[in-house]
């Protein structure tokens, strides 16, 4: 509501191609969705449907990725995350939406759960607000069940430091449903450090499915 009376009155450019109107215009977002990604964000190997392959092991059981942390994907993501563009979790919830398969009717979609400093940074906290919106989408329901311990922060660290950080991130609250399949939704998937400890931590529960959706991968240089 806020977010459609604040566009009336200054209009958002596209990030891709400059056209006025909303963050992102039908044909930009055609051309990042058009070919979502499909290889596994394990091993990068090539797969059919989505993006974890037959032979890695991993704690989640289908993975999908929009795309690529670069061009229009990594400037939408960019002013989400640090320009404190509110609205663009519409922009990056309808990417998600619209390479998502059709999940079971009793699935719950799950944020990661964002660092408190940054929330406050933000004034929102990005990753729930994309989760609703998916749920809302699909008739599913949005739960934060897991949730921080610690708020250490993963930027500019290596990939074993995030792994030790993330194991001791995150708790599950206890009235978890553990027959449900579950949806874990994250921004950037770089080491996978963050996603894999959320997914033992249910699978540790005993659920039994979880499913992962990411908005853009990052390789770690
Ligand atoms: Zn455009
Ligand atoms: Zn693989």
């Amino acid at each position: 509501m806020i977010d459609d009376l604040i566009s009336m009155i200054a209009p958002h450019h596209c990030c891709g191609c400059g056209k006025t109107g909303g963050l992102l215009c039908d044909d930009c977002k055609y051309n990042i969705i058009h070919e979502p990604i499909s290889s596994c964000i394990v091993c990068n190997r090539p797969t059919n449907s989505n993006c974890l392959c037959n032979t890695c092991e991993a704690p989640f059981n289908q993975a999908w990725v929009v795309g690529e942390r670069n061009g229009i994907l990594q400037r939408l993501i960019g002013l989400y995350k640090f320009e404190r563009t509110r609205s663009a979790y519409k922009d990056l919830g309808g990417l998600l939406i619209d390479i998502l398969p059709e999940l079971p009717s009793n699935c719950i979609v799950i944020p990661i759960p964002t660092v408190s400093s940054h929330i406050r940074e933000r004034g929102y906290d990005h990753m729930l607000l994309i989760a609703k919106y998916i749920a809302n989408a699909r008739n599913l329901k949005c739960r934060q069940l897991i949730y921080r311990q610690t708020n250490t922060k993963q930027r500019q660290k290596g990939a074993r430091q995030r792994m030790e950080q993330a194991k001791r991130a995150f708790g599950l609250k206890s009235d978890t449903d553990t027959n449900a399949p579950y949806l874990l939704i994250d921004d950037v998937y770089t080491t996978g450090a963050t996603i894999k400890c959320a997914s033992q931590i249910l699978r540790k529960a005993g659920v039994k499915q979880v499913f992962v959706a990411i908005i853009a991968r990052q390789t770690l240089d």
